[in-house]
């Protein structure tokens, strides 16, 4: 039966680590970080991702507004706001929710977003650095997954890793920092042939695709750490009777359960890991300026 990797827990434990330092910080510095979050019209699924932010920002101590633009809002406003921002000295950190609605070059905006205030790590500056090696804000989620493998005590030196999905917010990074812990790293993605196989090769299996439940117990070698980034909302019945909705990721996580030796849940694994790094960046960022 395989452990589960409590991405809440280890959340709170680093989130009360960062409260605690607060004080001491605003004490040394004059004030505190401050983080900006852009959101962009009325995607449910971006709000929610948004409202995690700006309570996980509050939970730590940190200055933090929410700026909620419409949905028609043009591409230059959207910039105009961004380069306020950009020079405003009491904001650290900038996150631009995404996606954004089509009429907006999403490239365009993370372009804009000043290298240093870019908590996402996704300017291409930054992902420039992280694949040079060089210092650079780290993608939250890639940087979660990285600590709950650590989580478990494994060393990654010398393992197999194969990511399955080649995303530049997900896939492509893990794959860079797995590759930078000296882990022999497969990237594996809709064209892969004989998916099942080089699956069962991983020691660290990273999954980032999208489809509830795709990857089955039979992919799994038995013993492996099973990180699930997948978030796939699908219908369910309630206990009521009623039908509704509920999380899920990209494993089939009871199946999993059995084969597996470390894995994540969904809901409760890799997303509050995502908002917390977003919390580290932050405060990252905020001490590189002085
Ligand atoms: P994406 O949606 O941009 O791309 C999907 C990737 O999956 C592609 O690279 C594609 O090659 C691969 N893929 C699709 N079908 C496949 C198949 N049949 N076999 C093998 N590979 C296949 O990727 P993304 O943005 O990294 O998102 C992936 C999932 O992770 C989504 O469910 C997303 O919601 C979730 N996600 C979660 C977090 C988090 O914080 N937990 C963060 C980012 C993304």
């Amino acid at each position: 039966m395989a452990s589960i990797i409590d991405g809440k827990a280890l959340s709170l434990s680093l989130k009360d680590g960062m409260k605690a330092q607060m004080e001491g910080l605003e004490a040394e510095y004059g004030r505190r970080p401050g983080l900006a979050v852009i959101i962009v019209g009325e995607n449910p699924a971006s709000k929610s991702y948004v409202a995690g932010k700006i309570k996980a920002a509050a939970y730590v101590g940190m200055d933090s507004r929410l700026i909620e633009l419409p949905e028609d809002i043009s591409e230059d406003a959207l910039l105009a706001k961004i380069g306020k921002l950009n020079s405003d000295s009491s904001v650290d950190g900038i996150l631009v929710q995404l996606p954004l609605p089509e009429h907006i070059d999403e490239d365009k905006v993370i372009d804009a977003i000043a290298l240093e205030k870019d908590v996402d790590g996704f300017h291409p500056g930054n992902v420039a650095n992280l694949w040079l090696g060089r210092p650079c804000t780290v993608p939250c989620t890639p940087k979660g997954i990285i600590r709950m493998i650590e989580s478990t005590g494994i060393d990654i030196s010398g393992k197999n890793a194969v990511v399955i999905g080649r995303s530049n917010i997900v896939g492509k990074p893990v794959a860079k920092l797995l590759l930078d812990r000296n882990a022999t790293v497969t990237i594996a993605h809709s064209r892969t042939g004989n998916l099942k196989e080089v699956c069962r090769q991983a020691d660290i299996l990273v999954v980032a695709i999208g489809r509830p439940g795709f990857v089955t117990a039979d992919m799994i070698k038995p013993g492996a750490v099973v990180i699930d980034v997948g978030i796939n909302r699908i219908k369910c019945v309630k206990e009521d009777g009623s039908e509704g909705t509920r999380l899920v990721g990209d494993v089939d996580f009871n199946a999993a359960l059995d084969v597996a030796g470390h894995i994540t849940p969904v809901p409760g694994g890799v997303g509050p890991m995502t908002i917390t790094m977003l919390m580290e960046n932050t405060i990252e960022c905020f001490k590189r300026k002085f």
